[in-house]
């Protein structure tokens, strides 16, 4: 695997030489309000690497102040998720179990006479917080004494007052350029329900007061976060500053990773699922951790993508292929290559012997040997796929099977088409062929066949769906570039083909990865029985990757 090599582990470096730091400690901090996207693997890639880089440690923080969203069932996600793309957090912390810490510190603030308590309404906070060009203008309530800060403060804690009633904010500069210094709420009123905490507090913290803290108490070094955090950072450093805090972590921001043509914001994936636009947040076609793994996707290649798009300044927006390609990269000779026929046509093989089977050899991955092999049945009848015969061969470049025509069954025989069986409306519904024994000889050169291609014998094929995935959103194109993306749905993003697959794979489990032959890269879905199986698409074998230019 590549290494992980970036502006933040040169900082890190130079922290480390400069004597500023002894060790490194970083955090991942999610909220737990919805699954993990691939996003968040650049998060959790650079976190933990970076960390590793070092031998330092990352925590697994849930950042979980803002109960209204928030639930159980996406800590658990996140959890296995995690875990699944191979990363263990030094320690799991949750952002609630400081709130008493947090709230001593609050005190602290207001008794420096750093904080008070404002009873402005949200609307008119936002009146009074000024513009990019124009000042602030302080609250009316911004000069209460610091007794009355502190009783006020204790009867919001205490519930005597409503959602929204009152406020506790940082009083620093409401002539601030940068707008997050104007004042910030620290704390609001919210009568909810918490998920970890219960009813035990009707405040809670804001992001911008109860971050620099966490990354505090835990020691945290370098407190990695998105780019949209920068104009943050100086209240961050205000905060620790002001609250004293023994250990001072530094913040550092890093751009966003995109995905073209996929939407990765957490309101929009929550859209998809409320509405049953898609099955669940593990729908294949989702860019959620889980989503990616139930479409086929290995934690090996989602990390190596993350790694390979770099890290830097600026957000940067990369293709799906590029995903598609480390799958590649990864499973290349790590998977069986199993035979599957997915939208098979049936050929009658004329002169073989009726119920006879034989057995030959296969190996299990053509470039690796060491994947051993397996037996292949062959028999009277077999399935090919149905673009592999065309009736009329139409120039030397067809190299499947035709009328009149020769190709090898690979690992079988050579077999010739000589006719075939139409349906009313003039579909081929089964083709006549005959064989020649001579031809599955090791050493049979007499000859060339028109080409090689892969079949399933009917006598031990198992039945198989499979599901073929595109993208989510259709193609942005001039008409509809300017739609929500709710409206832009691709109604092709999941194709279902009935086929059948070799007998080796009777026993095959949610999450097996192999390449079919001439097909692409698939993953046994969690739908899959022992009678019915059913398999969904990762990627065809070739990149369809064009750069832009
Ligand atoms: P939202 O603002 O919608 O709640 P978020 O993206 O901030 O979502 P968090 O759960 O707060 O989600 O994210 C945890 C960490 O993952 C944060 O540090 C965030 O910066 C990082 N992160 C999220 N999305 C991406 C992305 N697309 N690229 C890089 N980092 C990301
Ligand atoms: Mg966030």
């Amino acid at each position: 695997m590549a290494e992980i090599n970036n502006f933040i582990r040169t900082i890190m470096q130079n922290d480390l030489d400069s004597g500023a730091v002894d060790h490194i400690e970083t955090r991942f901090p999610p909220e737990p309000n919805a699954y993990l996207h691939i996003g968040h693997a650049r998060a959790i890639v650079t976190n933990f690497e970076l960390a590793k880089a070092f031998n330092g440690t990352t925590n697994l923080r849930f950042d979980d102040t803002n109960p209204a969203k928030e639930d159980k069932e996406f800590v658990e996600g996140i959890i296995e998720d995690l875990n699944w793309l191979g990363y263990k957090p030094n320690n799991v912390f949750y952002g609630s179990d400081y709130f008493e810490k947090t709230y001593e510190k609050a005190i602290m603030l207001i008794k420096k006479g750093l904080a008070y308590v404002d009873d402005l309404s949200q609307e008119e906070m936002s009146k009074y917080r000024g513009t990019l060009t124009e000042p602030g203008k302080n609250s009316p309530w911004r000069d209460r004494t610091v007794e009355e800060n502190l009783k006020l403060f204790e009867e919001m804690r205490q519930g005597k007052y409503k959602d929204g009633e009152k406020t506790l904010r940082a009083k620093i500069d409401m002539a601030s350029p940068n707008m997050n210094m104007r004042d910030p709420a620290m704390y609001r009123i919210l009568h909810i329900n918490h998920h970890r905490q219960g009813n035990k507090w009707c405040i809670y913290p804001m992001y911008d007061f109860a971050h620099p803290l966490q990354d505090a108490f835990e020691g945290i070094t370098h407190s990695l976060c998105s780019l949209e955090y920068v104009d943050h950072r100086p209240l961050y450093d205000w905060f620790v500053e002001k609250c004293e805090m023994e250990h001072v972590p530094h913040q550092y921001e890093f751009g966003r990773l995109n995905i073209a043509n996929t939407v990765l914001s957490k309101r929009y994936l929550r859209a998809l699922v409320d509405a049953g636009k898609v099955s669940g947040y593990d729908d294949p076609r989702m860019p959620t951790i889980c989503g990616l793994r139930r479409k086929g996707f290995t934690a090996d290649a989602i990390r190596n993508f993350v790694l390979s798009t770099g890290l830097s300044r600026v957000n940067s927006t990369v293709e799906f292929e590029l995903l598609d390609e480390e799958l590649r990269q990864d499973l290349k000779l790590k998977a069986l290559r199993p035979n599957a026929v997915i939208n098979p046509v049936k050929v009658i093989v004329d002169n073989y012997p009726e119920g006879k089977v034989e057995w030959f050899d296969a190996p299990n991955n053509t470039e690796n040997p060491e994947l051993g092999s397996r037996k292949i049945s062959f028999s009277r009848e077999v399935y090919i796929e149905r673009e592999d015969f065309i009736e009329v061969k139409p120039n030397k470049n067809w190299k499947r099977l035709a009328l009149d025509v020769e190709v090898r069954l690979m690992r079988a025989y050579f077999i010739k088409a000589t006719s075939v069986e139409k349906d009313a409306e003039g579909n081929i519904t089964c083709i006549h062929a005959t064989y020649d024994p001579a031809t599955n000889a090791p050493d049979f050169k007499d000859r060339k066949p028109n080409g090689n291609i892969h079949y399933v014998d009917a006598s031990t094929a198992i039945p198989a769906t499979f599901r073929l995935y595109e993208s989510l959103l259709a193609p942005e194109t001039e008409e509809n570039k300017d739609l929500d993306f709710m409206e832009r749905l691709n109604p092709e993003s999941v194709k279902e083909s009935e086929g059948f697959v070799e007998s080796n794979l009777a026993d095959t489990k949610p999450l097996d990865h192999y390449q079919f032959i001439r097909n692409g890269y698939y993953v046994t879905d969690k739908d899959s029985t022992k009678d019915h199986l059913v398999f969904n698409r990762t990627c065809g074998l070739k990149s369809s990757f064009v750069i832009k230019k």
